[in-house]
């Protein structure tokens, strides 16, 4: 689009999205004030009714999905989504924009009320408000701030209010991808306003790989364990041998992905839990008796220069050593969990588009960056086959999970004209 052009709407868009800075400080704090915590899910209805009920008077079309049989859905706990779409005057690329409603437990910490959503400084606080409550209220205000001004737009513009994001996802973006909803070729441009910051493109994410190392022993004892072997020292050997050789070699790894922060640019190995020996906490003293089982859950974080393939057999591969090296050692190797890195390119249309709003909008370059962690993109990418996705919201990563999580509300609103003028592009197709 023309500079010149980019200016009128961006003025246009600007001062529609600015008058709103009530109603998207009131939205933000309605649904902050719905707890959708998950595990276990709650409210999932409640907040999925707040997005159609705004969207509807707008000429949106309202989808209610319940993601029936998914992990964790049940009529105490329904896994609702919501999809609402709205067609424009002639046919042409559809744009969604895609948050999970769910949050993670308040937990301990906080000086004010989590499910509060008081204001204080410009800032709006409670568990959610930057993950991603008020990504989701700065894309519903955008969308409603384009339609009255621009209300024969072309092609077709989607919300998408989704489950158990915190959860892996299985009950909210990846079945509405199962089933070709949030998927191509029914949608062209993705945008997630997870909270990135406002003037960072987040194009993907790291794989993720986690499994249980079980050490085996025999048990016999505790006075005389030469009679026993002990699993837990097996262990020991396996940690001295991540320490001597895995985590030397993880360390080395830098990839190209910009992932953010830069601790997170290589691979990565945390011991997420280690136990052996008897179960805990038990009443009274423990008996002696030599561990004949010992479980560690690793988290493995790649690359996308990594294979998955490659990525298990080296732990495997230092396993098998020791099981030549050490006498009666003895494993099992169990994969719990696995995600394949993803990353959108950056001359890709969505990314384009983003970043040209952010530098009329806000005069300045954006930064790409890769998350250390996984979200949703996951499943558009590899169940909804849609490359053309990207997370771009506004709040600070570090305050997500965290207590007295806060949004900035003048981030909301710069936010929220970046995703109008991307918007206004993509459904142009000048992307
Ligand atoms: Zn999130």
């Amino acid at each position: 689009m023309a500079a010149g052009e980019t200016t009128d709407v961006l003025e246009t868009l600007g001062a529609r999205i600015d008058a709103r800075r009530d109603d998207l400080v009131a939205l933000t704090q309605d649904l902050i004030r719905l707890p959708t915590v998950n595990p276990p899910g709650v409210a999932y209805r409640e907040a999925c009714d707040m997005i159609a009920d705004r969207l509807r008077p707008r000429g949106f079309e309202v989808a209610f999905y319940r993601a029936e049989g998914a992990p964790g859905d049940s009529d105490r706990y329904p896994r609702w989504n919501v999809v609402c779409r709205r067609e424009g005057r002639a046919p042409g690329p559809c744009v969604h924009f895609n948050s999970h409603v769910d949050v993670v437990e308040a937990g301990a910490g906080w000086s004010r009320d989590p499910f509060g959503a008081q204001i204080e400084d410009g800032r709006i606080y409670g568990r959610g408000a930057c993950d991603m409550k008020g990504g989701l209220a700065a894309s519903i205000v955008a969308v409603e701030a384009y339609v009255d001004a621009f209300p024969d737009h072309g092609g077709a513009i989607e919300i998408s209010g989704t489950a158990d994001e915190e959860s892996g996802g299985y009950g909210g973006v990846a079945w509405l991808a199962e089933r070709g909803i949030l998927a191509a070729p029914r949608v062209d441009h993705v945008i997630i306003p997870e909270p990135l910051n406002k003037d960072r493109i987040c194009l993907g994410h790291r794989g993720v790989w986690w499994a249980e190392i079980e050490t085996l022993g025999r048990i016999a004892h505790g006075s005389m364990p030469f009679l026993g072997d002990s699993a837990v020292r097996h262990m020991g050997a396996v940690l001295e041998a991540f320490e001597r050789d895995l985590y030397p070699s993880l360390a080395r790894r830098r990839t190209e992905m910009p992932v953010v922060p830069d601790g997170a640019r290589q691979s990565t190995l945390n011991i997420n839990s280690l136990h052996g020996g008897q179960e805990e906490p038990h009443a009274g003293l423990p008996s002696p008796c030599v561990a004949d089982s010992c479980r560690m859950v690793i988290d493995r974080r790649y690359l996308i220069e990594e294979n998955l393939d490659e990525v298990k057999a080296e732990v495997r591969d230092l396993l098998d050593r020791l099981g030549a090296s050490r006498e009666k050692f003895a494993y099992r190797l169990r994969d719990l969990f696995e995600v394949v890195p993803t990353m959108a390119d950056r001359e890709a249309a969505v990314v384009r588009a983003v970043a040209s709003g952010i530098v009329a909008v806000l005069d300045r370059a954006p930064a790409y960056v890769v998350s250390p962690g996984t979200y949703d993109q996951k499943h558009v990418d590899r169940i909804g086959r849609l490359k053309d996705c990207i997370a771009y919201g506004p709040g600070i990563l570090d305050l997500a999970h965290q207590p007295d999580e806060w949004v900035g509300i003048d981030d909301m609103l710069d936010s929220a004209k970046v995703m109008g003028l991307a918007m206004h592009g993509l459904l142009a197709g000048r992307f």
